[in-house]
């Protein structure tokens, strides 16, 4: 098992490798490596990600088959299926680091923005259902900072929605508190950027020097 600490080392390498344009592509998805999974996995990360094309996980921190337990949805929500997702992993694999990763100029959380100005007719019930997770972070900031432009807005929004995303796991279940308080098991909130695709770590970790 590997530990929060050290699964978050891993990760900031993988992305400063990315970020380098260093990445070896071969060498984490060979032919041996896929052979030696079907045994079983143990997976040393489980990052709750959005489902938007340009931040692919694996690929912007570097990892290869088995290594991250990835769960991806617009505008990395949480709801009861991504809590269980969680569960599991850390119960069945021992992860010990959840990343709820999201990014910058996110679609989910300008949607969210733009129904807030101005419900839409006929909205999908299911489309809606997202819209409703995020909301209630984007809401509070239009209260408290009605002056922000559109993208300060929008940066701030992303962050909040992360934040709250956070916090939704960390007292989403008896499981996943029981394992905080007494198995090590860490969840933290990032950000990764489109501009420069380097992942900011800004929530439940110590800022690196
Ligand atoms: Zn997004």
């Amino acid at each position: 098992m590997i530990s929060a600490r050290d699964a978050l080392v891993l990760l900031r390498e993988g992305n400063q490798r990315f970020v380098a344009d260093a990445i070896d592509r071969d060498a984490i998805t060979r032919r041996v490596r896929r052979l030696d999974l079907t045994r079983g996995q143990e997976p040393f990360a489980a990052v709750l990600g959005c489902s938007d094309s340009r931040v692919p996980v694996e690929i912007v921190f570097d990892q290869g088959l088995g290594d991250l337990f990835v769960i991806r949805v617009a505008g990395n929500i949480v709801a009861p299926s991504q809590i269980g997702s969680v569960e599991f992993a850390a119960e069945q694999f021992g992860t010990r680091l959840v990343v709820v990763l999201g990014h910058s100029r996110c679609g989910a959380i300008e949607t969210t923005l733009q129904q807030l100005r101005r419900p839409p007719e006929n909205q999908s019930r299911n489309l809606h259902s997202i819209v409703d997770l995020v909301r209630p972070s984007v809401q509070a900031l239009l209260h408290t900072s009605p002056a922000y432009d559109h993208d300060t807005l929008v940066q701030h929004a992303v962050r909040a929605n992360i934040r709250a995303s956070v916090q939704h796991l960390r007292h989403g279940s008896d499981v996943i508190e029981n394992l905080i308080q007494n198995a090590g098991l860490m969840v933290v909130g990032a950000e990764y950027s489109l501009e420069t695709g380097v992942v900011d770590f800004f929530d439940g970790v110590i800022p690196q020097a």
